[in-house]
C-alpha cells in the first residue's frame, strides 16, 4: 500500500471508462492548420474565432510591449503591478462595451471568481443556470453564499426558485453564461434582466464566447439582445475571439471601483503581462476598424453547420460557432477524435464531467480563419468517419 494507491486506481478508472485525457502537444502556432504530434492537421478545436491568436498586428504589438516595458508585471495590480496600458486597456474595453468602467484581470477564470466572491457571501444567495461554467461553479461555491440552481435557459423556472426563497436572503445575483460553451447555445438574457429588475437581483453574465461573436462587430450578448445599460455586470476573456489571455469585467463604475478593492485575483495575483495588454489592444482596435472578421466568422459556422445537419450529425440546440457532434458514450467520443486525427482533422472528444453522462461529444469549434476548402475538408473527414465508426 502506498499513498498514492488511490490516485493510481482513479487514473486506471479513467482510462477505463474513456474519460482519460490524452493531453496533444502544438509545435506551431493557432490557426486553421496546425502542427501537433509533429504532423500537420486542420484545426477544429480551438476557441480562436476571430483567426487572432497569430495574428501579425497583435503580435507586433505583444513585441513591442514587451520590449518597452519587459516581460512581466512584477507585482498584484493593487501595489505596483498597474500600468499605463492596463488602464488604457480598461478604458478602451469601457468603450467598446458601452459601459461606464472596466477592470481587467489575468483570465476569465479569474474574472468569474473574483467577481462573484466581491458581490456575494455567507447570508447571500445566488441563482445559477445548472449548466453554467466551471470557473462560475467555483467562484459561487467560494463565495459561501448559497447556491440555487435554475434549470437551464428556463426563466420561469428562475422566476420559480426566487420566490420560493423570498427573505432567505440579505443580496442576490443571478448568473448565467452568455453562450454555453458546450452546447453553443445563447441564454435568454431579455429575460433573466426582466427578472433581475423584478426582483431587484443584481445580474451577471458570463460573455466568455459572446464577446468578438456576438453582437454589432462582436460587442457581446448585451449589445446582441440590445439590453445596453440594464445587466449589471458582463464577465469576458480575453482567451478566445480576442486571441490572448486575460479577463475582463465590464459594467457601472460602482461596482469596478469596488472590485478594484475586493476583487481576489485582482489584489493576490499578479497583472496581466505588457505584452498580453499591448496585444489586447491591438485586439481591440481590429475590431473597432471593420466587422468582416466577425462576419466571416458567422458564415463560416452557418455553413459548416448546414453541411453537417445534412450529413445526418445531431449537432443539438446551437446558436453559435460552438458545434457540438454529439455521439453519446465517451469511449466512442475518443474513437472518433482519433479516427479523425488520423485523418487529418484534429477535434478533441469531450466526456463527463465537463458535459453529462451519454452525452460525450466532438466539440467544433469554427473559425473566421478557416477557408471554405478547409470546411469542406472538415465535412468530408466526419463523415467518412461516422461511416466507418457506424454513427450514421
Ligand atoms: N467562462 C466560460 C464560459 C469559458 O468557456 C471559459 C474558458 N473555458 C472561461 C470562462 C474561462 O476563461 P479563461 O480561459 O480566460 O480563463
Amino acid at each position: 500500500m502506498s499513498r498514492f494507491d488511490w490516485i493510481q486506481k482513479e487514473l486506471k478508472n479513467l482510462k477505463e471508462s474513456g474519460l482519460f485525457n490524452q493531453i496533444r502537444t502544438l509545435n506551431s502556432p493557432q490557426g486553421s492548420w496546425l502542427e501537433v504530434d509533429g504532423r500537420q492537421v486542420l484545426n477544429f478545436c480551438s476557441n480562436n474565432y476571430l483567426g487572432l491568436a497569430n495574428d501579425a498586428r497583435m503580435v507586433s504589438a505583444a513585441c513591442e510591449a514587451a520590449q518597452r516595458y519587459g516581460v512581466g508585471p512584477a507585482a498584484v495590480r493593487s501595489i505596483a503591478g498597474t500600468m499605463d496600458l492596463h488602464i488604457k486597456l480598461e478604458e478602451r474595453m469601457a468603450a467598446f462595451k458601452h459601459v461606464e468602467a472596466a477592470i481587467t484581470f489575468q483570465s476569465g477564470y479569474c474574472a468569474n471568481l473574483g467577481t462573484i466572491q466581491a458581490l456575494v457571501g455567507k447570508g447571500d444567495m445566488i441563482f445559477s443556470d445548472e449548466l453554467n461554467h466551471a470557473s462560475i461553479i467555483d467562484g459561487c461555491r467560494l463565495s459561501g453564499a448559497t447556491i440555487q440552481r435554475f434549470e437551464h435557459c428556463n426563466p420561469g423556472h428562475l422566476e420559480l426558485v426566487i420566490k420560493e426563497n423570498e427573505g432567505r436572503y440579505e443580496k442576490a445575483l443571478i448568473i448565467s453564461d452568455g453562450v454555453f460553451s458546450m452546447d453553443g447555445d445563447i441564454a435568454p438574457l431579455d429575460k433573466l434582466c426582466e427578472i433581475a429588475k423584478a426582483h431587484d437581483i443584481l445580474l451577471l453574465v458570463d460573455d466568455a464566447h459572446g464577446e468578438g461573436v456576438l453582437g454589432e462587430g462582436g460587442r457581446g450578448i448585451v449589445d446582441h439582445f440590445g439590453l445596453h445599460g440594464q445587466v449589471d455586470i458582463e464577465v469576458g476573456t480575453f482567451s478566445k475571439a480576442f486571441g490572448v489571455m486575460g479577463g475582463v469585467v465590464a459594467g457601472s463604475a460602482v461596482i469596478i471601483d469596488w472590485l478594484r478593492q475586493r476583487g481576489r485575483p485582482f489584489l493576490f495575483s499578479s497583472a496581466m503581462t505588457p505584452a498580453d495588454v499591448a496585444a489586447c489592444l491591438a485586439a481591440v482596435d481590429i475590431l473597432e476598424e471593420s466587422t468582416q472578421r466577425v462576419e466571416r466568422l458567422w458564415a463560416n459556422t452557418d455553413y459548416f453547420k448546414q453541411g453537417m445537419a445534412s450529413i445526418g450529425f445531431d449537432i443539438g440546440n446551437s446558436q453559435t460557432p460552438i458545434t457540438p457532434v454529439i455521439l453519446g458514450e465517451a469511449p466512442l467520443a475518443q474513437q472518433f477524435s482519433r479516427e479523425l486525427f488520423e485523418a487529418g482533422i484534429f477535434a478533441t472528444s469531450i466526456g463527463y464531467p465537463t458535459v453529462p453522462k451519454g452525452r460525450a461529444r466532438i466539440r467544433v469549434m469554427i473559425s473566421a480563419a478557416h477557408s471554405q476548402a478547409d470546411l469542406d475538408q472538415g465535412l468530408e473527414a466526419f463523415e467518412k468517419t461516422a461511416k466507418k465508426l457506424g454513427v450514421i
